[in-house]
């Protein structure tokens, strides 16, 4: 039998396609096949063989184009023939990315699986929009969440801890639940007039970032149309975003 694989699964990072590692990069030219998901800059693909085989899996919220069984499948079968399968996802591949299931899939066919970390899009969008994640006087910590729950029988998300116990909240995959986020925040005792930025298509050239307070939130994202893919963070750390602006604002007038 011929020797499988390698497969890898990598990170492609947030969005802007320089923000990717130059070990994904290798990877990714190393590949006879690359199986890539919706939120990964397509750019990317350039640095691919020409001869490489492209498998878009793509997933819009709420519908799989591939189911994830069949995308496992997929990886298993391409690296069962001997090819060197690049699985290519969105920001990190371990931070809601499913990621895991598809090392365990492949894991218990005994195929190797290397996993190439990427920049999450909390920290990339996070830079790009000039929000710090943590801040010595207003966060000493912060957390990732999901909005969304796709599967029944995971475990909720509990806003009655993180409203308390984390100072910066990220919440991916929230915005079309937005307003059921800002309730139970708003429920669990966060201050209505805790500031919130929602960043839309972060790091790239199409971002859009809005601010307000978490009682009005979900009304100026459905004013300014927010769509995906988008965060949500939630904290103090969002002021040093308006501080920076208004400084940066004051030195170009001086300049001027
Ligand atoms: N593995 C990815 C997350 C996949 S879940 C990562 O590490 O970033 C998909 C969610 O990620 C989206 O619903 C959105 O909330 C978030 N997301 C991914 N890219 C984004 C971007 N460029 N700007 C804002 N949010 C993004």
């Amino acid at each position: 039998m011929r020797r499988p694989g390698p497969v890898y699964l990598v990170g492609a990072g947030p969005g802007d396609p320089e923000l990717i590692t130059l070990k994904a990069i290798r990877r990714i030219r190393e590949a006879d096949v690359i199986l890539y998901d919706r939120l990964v800059n397509e750019e990317l693909l350039e640095y691919a063989n020409p001869g490489a085989e492209r498998v878009y899996c793509g997933k819009s919220p709420g519908q799989h184009a591939i189911p994830q069984w069949e995308i496992e499948a997929l990886l298993i079968e391409h690296a069962l023939a001997g090819r060197t399968v690049v699985r290519l996802k969105g920001g990190d591949p371990l931070v809601f990315g499913r990621g895991a299931e598809e090392a365990l899939a492949l894991a218990e066919r005994g195929i190797p699986c290397e996993i190439v970390p990427g920049v999450t899009s909390a920290i990339g969008a996070g830079a790009a929009s000039r929000i710090p994640l943590t801040h010595r006087d207003l966060a000493a910590s912060f957390a990732v969440v999901t909005g969304n729950r796709c599967r029944e029988d995971a475990a909720p998300v509990r806003w009655d801890l993180l409203a308390h116990g984390v100072d910066t909240l990220v919440i991916y995959m929230g915005i079309g639940r937005l307003e059921e986020i800002r309730a139970e925040l708003l429920r669990h005792g966060k201050a209505p007039s805790t500031p919130v930025a929602l960043i839309e298509r972060g790091t790239t050239d199409r971002q859009r970032v809005v601010t307000g307070a978490l009682e009005h939130i979900h009304k100026l994202a459905e004013a300014m149309k927010i769509g995906n893919p988008a965060l949500i963070v939630v904290g103090e750390v969002v002021l040093v975003r308006e501080q920076l602006l208004l400084l940066e604002a004051q030195a170009r007038l001086a300049i001027g």
